[in-house]
């Protein structure tokens, strides 16, 4: 299968930052064959996408999200995280497989249809008898046709270990430990160019002990694969971890083995400048997570400084819950401008939004040689986004057309060469089929709460 896409503007984020006004994108058998300014090289193509007034880029990367939360959006709108939380706790108690399945393809599919080709799930709610919710995620995630990371979450620290969870949504650690490691076993694939990866997620310092910190960062080291974790997301967690635990969250994760070059964390808001320096130091990732960290108020991350510092920043749009949009393109925009808040519009251009989205997410999923530039070699990965219509004509830069402007519809959108979404319109799902699965168990799930 040979795919040729023409005519386009192309931002390839290579590490020279190349880019071409009219180019061309060369994909053989799910890999980009080549890519260039001008014409395509002579040579047959079972297609050819005629891409005038669309501009290319590598398919976008979700470091965070918990897609089982889409079952469960636009609950404790005012709410600060602590607060979110406790009232959403008892509600996510009553999930499984079904509600599980039904938000994860729902917010897979809005993840497609906003340029995303990888994402990263961190799934850390195991209710008492509601069985392998990895299960429907991976299969949601077949469905839609994107790679997904999928992190084994895990709780054992309930509000009789002075947690913040109920004790129905928390496990035994060694439970907990078992399952990873089953779950690694049955859906990591460590091949190139895999579909789907396993990470290791004990959830956050105030809902896990420091036993199962330890011993999941030991059994992922083990097993070869990565680590993810919530970590300094807000004052209210910085001063418990200093009242119980005597030290800042990031000295936290440095004691239980939670910082290095196969970790990523997601938030990492508050940081003095020796933890951005230790982050940094120990070449730890970050997911960085603008709207929903906007929606909880709960601080802006010093992205600008931790990259500096020499850390790896990828985005998140973090679950629907607390980011109701949870697309992944809008999230290029917010980063730019969260960052100019931070420290004046000098300080994030559109392309560090695109890279961000990309080439960073890439290094935080450890996928920089697979994913995140427009290079030969390289999964075709790629989305074409149409920046002639009315939203955005007249942009010239049609880089700062993606970032600044509304999110452009995409044309098409290629997972391993493999189309995922065509003229806006995802091939491997029925949307009105999902939003109408997405609605009868969202009102299943909360009409359990009140019996
Ligand atoms: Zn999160």
């Amino acid at each position: 299968m040979r795919l040729v896409i023409e005519h386009a503007a192309i931002a390839t984020v290579d590490a020279a930052g190349t880019e071409h006004t009219t180019g061309h994108v060369v994909v053989a058998d799910g890999v980009i064959e080549s890519v260039g300014a001008g014409p395509a090289p002579a040579g047959a193509a079972d297609r050819r996408v005629d891409a005038t007034g669309c501009l290319v880029t590598p398919g976008l990367v979700n470091t965070h999200h918990h897609l089982y939360q889409w079952a469960t959006r636009g609950l404790a709108q005012q709410a600060t995280l602590f607060e979110w939380l406790v009232e959403l706790y008892p509600i996510w108690a009553g999930i499984d497989d079904k509600t599980t399945h039904a938000a994860a393809l729902a917010g897979l599919t809005r993840l497609a249809k906003t340029g995303c080709t990888t994402a990263a799930d961190h799934h850390y709610v195991f209710p008492r008898g509601a069985g392998d919710l990895l299960a429907p995620i991976v299969e949601a995630a077949g469905q839609v046709g994107i790679r997904l990371h999928a992190v084994r979450g895990s709780m054992d620290r309930g509000e009789s270990r002075g947690g913040l969870p109920p004790d129905s949504v928390v496990e035994d650690k060694d439970e907990a430990l078992a399952a990873t490691a089953e779950a690694i076993d049955r859906y990591h694939d460590p091949a190139p160019g895999s579909f789907v990866r396993v990470a290791v997620g004990p959830c956050s310092p105030f809902t896990v002990s420091t036993e199962l910190m330890s011993e999941a960062a030991d059994l992922a080291r083990a097993r070869g694969v990565r680590l993810h974790t919530h970590l300094a997301e807000t004052v209210d967690e910085e001063q418990q971890c200093l009242a119980e635990l005597g030290c800042t969250p990031v000295e936290y994760a440095d004691r239980t083995g939670w910082l290095g070059d196969d970790v990523w964390l997601a938030h990492a808001i508050h940081l003095s400048d020796g933890a951005v320096a230790r982050v940094g130091a120990t070449g730890t990732g970050v997911a960085h997570c603008p709207t929903s960290n906007s929606r909880l108020g709960a601080g802006i991350a010093r992205v600008q400084d931790l990259m500096h510092a020499g850390a790896t920043v990828g985005l998140g749009v973090d679950g629907a819950a607390s980011n109701e949009d949870a697309g992944l393109g809008v999230e290029l925009r917010q980063a730019v401008y969260l960052a100019r808040q931070l420290k004046g519009p000098g300080t994030a251009t559109a392309r560090d939004g695109l890279w961000l989205a990309t080439m960073g997410g890439a290094r935080c999923l450890g996928r920089q040689d697979e994913i995140g530039s427009l290079e030969a070699g390289k999964q075709a990965d790629l989305a074409v986004w149409r920046v002639d219509g009315v939203e955005h004509a007249g942009i010239a830069d049609p880089v700062a057309a993606l970032v600044f402007g509304p999110l452009p519809p995409l044309r098409l959108l290629l997972a391993g060469g493999e189309p995922v979404v065509e003229d806006g319109v995802p091939r491997g799902v029925s949307e009105v089929d999902v939003a109408v699965g997405l609605r009868s168990a969202s009102a299943a799930l909360l009409e359990k709460v009140k019996r």
